[in-house]
């Protein structure tokens, strides 16, 4: 899987992570800061589900 790219939201630290740690919170290399790692896969970005009935 390709790493978690995002940035860090107190001082705009370009930051990278694994999948794996997605939603964590992390301490920010840059500004010693902790913050969250945004999840890549929110649930809203799922595909809406086609589901045609043909018995109806
Ligand atoms: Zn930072």
């Amino acid at each position: 899987m390709e790493d978690i790219r995002f940035v860090c939201t107190k001082c705009g630290q370009k930051l990278k992570c694994t999948p794996d740690n997605a939603g964590q919170k992390i301490e920010c290399p840059a500004c010693k800061k902790t913050v969250k790692i945004p999840n890549p896969y929110p649930p809203t970005a799922k595909l809406p589900r086609v589901h045609p009935d043909p018995q109806s």
